[in-house]
C-alpha cells in the first residue's frame, strides 16, 4: 500500500458504503482524512479512527465552501480529493418525476462541481493533486430505470475528462472510478431478482467490496498513477472490457 503519511485527503460521503471504505484505507495509510455526510454518522466510530466529519450537503455551493473553508482552517491544504457521494432514485422514464430527476443531478453532478471547484483553487497555486471522481459501470454501458442516474454518472465522466485536461498542466491528476455492482446500502434495498439478474452480467461471478473500489482509488490517488490522467477505471469483476 502506498504511504499517505502527511497528505490531507477529502472524501464525500464518506459516513458509510465506498465512501466509509475509501476513508478507512487512507487513514491505514496514515493520511488526515475527512469525511462529508448529508444526513447522519456514527461520530464515535469516526472520532475512534480520527477521521474528521463534517456535515455537508455537496449540492449546496455555499455549504461546500464553508466545510473547505474549515478544512483548510485546521489542515492548511487538501492534496486529494474524492468525490464519492451519491444517490439514486429509480423509476422508469415515464414514471420518473422532475423532482428524482432534479435530485440525482444535483447530488451527484452538481455536486462534483461544487467540491471540486472549492478545493481546486489551492492544488492549482500550490500544484499538487489528486481528484478521483466516482462515477459508475452504468454511466458507460446505460440501464433501463435509472436514466437520471446514468445521466449523472456520464456526466461525471466527461466531467473528468474536461477537468484533467483544464488542470494537467498544474500537476493535477483528476481521473474517475466506475465500481460495478458493489455490496452497499445503496444496492442493498434492490430486490434478488435483480441482484441476481447483475451476477449473471458479471463474468468473475462475484460481487464487489468498498475495499475493491478503495484500492483502485487509492492508486489513482498516489504518486504511482502521475502520469494517468482523465481516465475512467472500471472496477466490476470484468462486466465492462473497454
Ligand atoms: P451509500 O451506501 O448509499 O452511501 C452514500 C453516501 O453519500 C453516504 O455517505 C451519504 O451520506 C452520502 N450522500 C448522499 N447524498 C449526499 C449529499 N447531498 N451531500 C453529501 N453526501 C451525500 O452509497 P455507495 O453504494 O457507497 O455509493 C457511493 C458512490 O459509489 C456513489 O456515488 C454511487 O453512485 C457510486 N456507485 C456505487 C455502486 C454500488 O454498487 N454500490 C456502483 C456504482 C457506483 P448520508 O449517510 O448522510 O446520507
Amino acid at each position: 500500500m502506498a504511504d499517505f503519511t502527511g497528505k490531507t485527503v477529502v472524501v464525500t460521503g464518506g459516513s458509510r458504503g465506498i465512501g466509509k471504505s475509501v476513508a478507512e484505507t487512507f487513514c491505514e495509510a496514515g493520511a488526515n482524512v475527512i469525511v462529508t455526510f448529508k444526513n447522519s454518522i456514527d461520530g464515535e466510530y469516526f472520532d475512534s479512527k480520527n477521521i474528521r466529519h463534517y456535515k455537508c450537503d455537496v449540492s449546496d455551493s455555499k455549504q461546500v465552501q464553508e466545510t473547505i473553508d474549515a478544512v483548510l482552517k485546521e489542515f492548511k491544504q487538501i492534496d486529494i480529493l474524492v468525490n464519492n457521494a451519491g444517490i439514486t432514485k429509480d423509476g422508469l422514464l415515464m414514471r420518473m418525476s422532475e423532482e428524482d430527476w432534479d435530485a440525482v443531478i444535483q447530488t451527484n453532478l452538481k455536486g462534483m462541481f461544487n467540491m471540486t471547484k472549492a478545493v481546486t483553487r489551492g492544488m492549482m497555486s500550490r500544484k499538487y493533486g489528486k481528484i478521483v471522481n466516482i462515477t459508475s459501470i452504468v454511466g458507460i454501458i446505460g440501464n433501463p430505470g435509472q436514466a437520471n442516474y446514468v445521466a449523472s454518472k456520464a456526466g461525471v465522466i466527461g466531467f473528468t475528462k474536461s477537468v484533467a485536461r483544464e488542470l494537467a498542466s498544474r500537476n493535477i491528476n483528476v481521473n474517475a472510478v466506475a465500481p460495478g455492482f458493489i455490496e452497499t446500502e445503496m444496492t442493498g434495498k434492490l430486490s434478488d431478482e435483480v441482484k441476481q439478474n447483475y451476477m449473471n452480467t458479471i463474468p468473475m461471478k462475484k460481487f464487489g467490496s468498498g475495499d475493491d473500489i478503495a484500492k483502485a482509488v487509492m492508486f489513482l490517488a498516489s504518486d504511482e498513477s502521475s502520469y494517468i490522467t482523465g481516465q475512467t477505471l472500471c472496477v466490476d469483476g470484468g462486466i465492462v472490457m473497454q
